[in-house]
């Protein structure tokens, strides 16, 4: 097995790595992190990530434990040993260790840095966005600041273990107002009526997924409407489509919300379409080819042999 971890300075096998017992984010989930799919060993959108890392280290006034070049290399070094097609990289930064006392310790300790690569299955991803999946809908109980990529997620835990126990893929979460804030592990989509995207607004109240900034782009740049607005039950009752997205989900359709079926229970054309154009992006991230079941469809060479038979 290659030594596909990484714990301050050194790389080591993942099951024989170790972190302090008084590292901060084992005592008090003091830490943040990021998860960054690779393909052919390419990470994707790398920067938005890196972006996002360095606000939730900011948010809770943690120093970068080392510079992002570094961190790129580190990773890098990760997913070439990896030699897999597609790869996830867990990336944990917390305070660092310290004496256990809740207050910021002082004088303030090395940041601690680990990190993990893992095969990816690009088959269970291609067949979930095929057939789409069902999600359950929970209480949100997690605390205010849900924009904090932190590594205290034991909310998210106990919301994807109901949805595993009702056998649904997600937990899309509700606020005291009845609203879906997102869903344990992704951002939560519906796509109206007329036709138009909904999801949730940026706030406190969710994580500013970086497939979702990608998602709502792509739409508006293939002419799809867009309303960032909070949607509840009823919207969910009248909605044509249904997605969710994430680094590891990609844009996969939600086809049944707790026990209500999604128009006919099939992935609808918008989520298509924003499906292709997603594995488009990560194509042209990772200079990869597209999945055969979403490239576009060549002009019909049979319709070309017609038109130059009429022209003639
Ligand atoms: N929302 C929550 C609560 C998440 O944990 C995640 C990903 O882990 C997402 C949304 C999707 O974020 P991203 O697209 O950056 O993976």
């Amino acid at each position: 097995m290659p030594r596909l971890a990484y714990v301050d300075g050194r790389y080591c096998r993942t099951a024989e790595a170790v972190v302090p017992m008084e590292d901060r984010a084992f005592l008090f989930a003091d830490g943040v992190y990021e998860v960054v799919l690779a393909l052919a060993g390419r990470p994707v959108d790398e920067e938005a990530h890196l972006d996002r890392l360095g606000r939730s280290l900011m948010a809770l006034e943690i120093p970068w434990p080392t510079s992002r070049t570094v961190l790129r290399q580190i990773m890098r070094r990760l997913l070439h040993r990896a030699r897999s097609r597609a790869a996830t990289c867990y990336l944990q930064i917390s305070r660092g260790a310290a004496a256990r006392d809740h207050k910021f310790p002082r004088p303030t300790p090395r940041p601690s840095l680990a990190m993990m690569v893992r095969p990816f299955s690009l088959t269970g991803l291609l067949a979930r966005q095929r057939t789409g999946v069902r999600v359950v809908l929970v209480d949100d109980e997690r605390w205010k600041r849900c924009d904090v990529k932190s590594v205290s997620l034991l909310a998210n835990v106990l919301a994807k273990e109901q949805a595993a126990r009702a056998d649904a893929f997600e937990a899309w979460m509700v606020d005291d107002a009845g609203m879906v804030t997102e869903g344990a592990s992704s951002t939560a989509f519906l796509v109206d009526a007329t036709g138009a995207l909904v999801t949730r607004p940026l706030s406190a109240a969710i994580l500013p997924s970086i497939t979702r900034a990608v998602v709502l782009a792509l739409a508006r740049s293939h002419g799809i409407p867009v309303h960032e607005r909070p949607f509840g039950l009823q919207d969910i009752a009248q909605a044509r489509e249904a997605f969710l997205c994430s680094t590891t989900s990609a844009v996969t359709p939600v086809t049944a919300v707790g026990e209500r079926t999604i128009a006919d229970g099939r992935p609808g054309p918008v989520t298509r379409r924003l499906i292709a154009a997603h594995w488009a992006h990560m194509a042209r991230e990772t200079d990869t080819p597209i999945p055969a079941e979403w490239r576009p469809i060549p002009p019909d060479s049979s319709d070309t042999a017609r038109t130059a038979h009429s022209a003639s």
